[in-house]
């Protein structure tokens, strides 16, 4: 039998990027399956949305907002810590770098197994590595909410914690005259979820709910193409739904049976593929997910620290 490569390693064909404006000084850019961005503007400053995975990466997208506004980057919102979606933020020449207060934290505890463990998954992304200087800290934390006003007549862009989720320090970005949502990694849109950093439960219930409350008519979502309109953004978090309860269900059925991690994955990879098999990352993903859900199902409250190695273990335990 054939052996996967190893989680993104064999993805090296380079994806269209489509910058889009979404209403006056709204922009996001979306990239077939591959991490989004965003950036708002604000009366005489940017806030940006997310960062990519090097700097070289974040300033070809930098290029492409300078062709709409020359405004200086005020704010780089990290929504998660994620390597591939924080590491060029030096790029970014950012006054503040604002995250979630968990967010510093785990950048403190796991930021470099991360950017290890990520770059290693996804070597496309890691373009011109050594071209980060280092870790992102966060200069700026909340708890709760933070609005930043914009200015003039352009209303607020609120940042809010709707509870655990992809990771425990999630936040999304909301304008609510436009009614315009950076959903960060809490929702995919027809793009496969990563969960291995995850709190599953809380995620597919909750903390979805809260996102889905705000009432969004645009979704921008940490991958896959821009939600328009309220029926494709309730798609969208429908689908993020889905996925994790299907998890949940699988997993959760091998675990209580006494089954072993490997026929978990195994009953999972069957009741998703035929919906999500052809999404992006969705072959990637499933080992790393559904090892969390175990051990979160298992009573094990935080997810343990993916490294390089812990990569490639339960990648050979699952994927071969
Ligand atoms: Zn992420």
């Amino acid at each position: 039998m054939a052996t996967k490569p190893f989680a993104s390693s064999g993805d090296l064909a380079a994806k269209e990027q489509t910058l889009e404006v979404l209403a006056d000084g709204v922009y996001a850019l979306t990239a077939e399956g591959d991490p989004n961005i965003g950036a708002v503007e604000g009366e005489d400053f940017l806030v940006c949305f997310e960062a990519l995975a090097t700097p070289v990466a974040a300033r070809r997208w930098l290029d492409r907002l300078r062709e709409h506004t020359d405004k200086p980057v005020r704010y780089l919102v990290l929504s998660h810590y994620h390597a591939v979606r924080v590491l060029g933020a030096s790029a970014f020449d950012a006054e503040v770098v604002v995250a979630h207060e968990n967010t510093r934290a785990l950048v403190a505890e796991r930021g470099m197994q991360d950017w290890e463990s990520e770059f290693a998954r996804m070597p496309r992304l890691a373009e011109a590595a050594d071209s980060v200087p280092g870790l992102t800290w966060p200069t700026l934390t909340f708890s709760d909410r933070l609005t930043i006003d914009l200015g003039g007549e352009r209303g607020d862009l609120v940042l809010q914690f709707c509870g655990r989720g992809h990771t425990e320090g999630d936040i999304v970005a909301w304008l609510p005259r436009p009614r315009i949502l950076f959903a960060g990694d809490l929702v995919e849109a027809e793009a496969a979820l990563y969960t291995g950093d995850a709190f599953h439960r809380e995620w597919s219930a909750g903390t979805l709910d809260r996102v889905a409350a705000l009432g969004a008519e645009t979704l921008i979502g940490g991958r896959g193409g821009v939600s328009r309109g309220v029926e494709a953004v309730a798609n969208a978090i429908g689908q993020t739904r889905h996925f994790l309860q299907v998890l949940l269900t699988e997993v959760g059925a091998v675990h209580e049976r006494g089954g072993t991690l490997k026929e978990a994955f195994e009953a999972s990879h069957a009741a998703l593929v035929d919906r999500y098999g052809h999404w992006p990352i969705f072959e990637h993903c499933l080992p790393f997910d559904v090892s969390r859900v175990w051990d979160e199902l298992s009573g094990v409250e935080r997810p343990v620290i993916w490294t390089a190695e812990r990569d490639q273990e339960v990648w050979a335990q699952l994927q071969s």
